[in-house]
């Protein structure tokens, strides 16, 4: 079941609403910025992201392939969201679940959580190793 939660970033410049379903699961991944940032993430579509405070305070970091803009709060440093567009899920945000506000840990643990290897340009698998993630 959707629900909408709010989020910011630490320094609460930037507020967001994002609508997430979180029985469809969160996510982690090992690639070079996900592994030094600890990035736990739950995906949602490009309509279910309101940016509701301080858009203007986010700003942009791309790496590697720069398929995906990884957006962080210019006084604070904290990634709220990322975006990106791939054929398979169309253009979707990366909602980070440290950022949201009114999740609660019994609410974010009971969720299913996937691994993804970007580390290797595997997203569809799981690292062999996920623990440190
Ligand atoms: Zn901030």
């Amino acid at each position: 079941m959707k629900n909408t939660f709010h989020g910011s970033c630490h320094c609460s410049a930037v507020r967001f609403e994002a609508d997430i379903d979180l029985d469809h699961g969160t996510s982690k991944c090992n690639c070079s910025l996900c592994a030094k940032t600890r990035f736990w993430k739950a995906f949602v579509d490009e309509n279910a992201l309101r940016i509701t405070a301080g858009a203007n305070h986010l700003t942009e970091y791309q790496f590697g392939s720069r398929t995906i803009v990884h957006f962080f709060c210019r006084t604070c440093g904290i990634k709220p969201f990322g975006c990106g567009e791939t054929a398979d899920m169309g253009v979707f945000y990366a909602i980070n679940v440290a950022c949201l506000d009114d999740l609660t840990p019994e609410e974010l643990l009971s969720a299913p959580v996937e691994y993804q290897d970007g580390k290797h340009d595997h997203w569809e698998r799981q690292p062999a190793e996920i623990r440190h993630l």
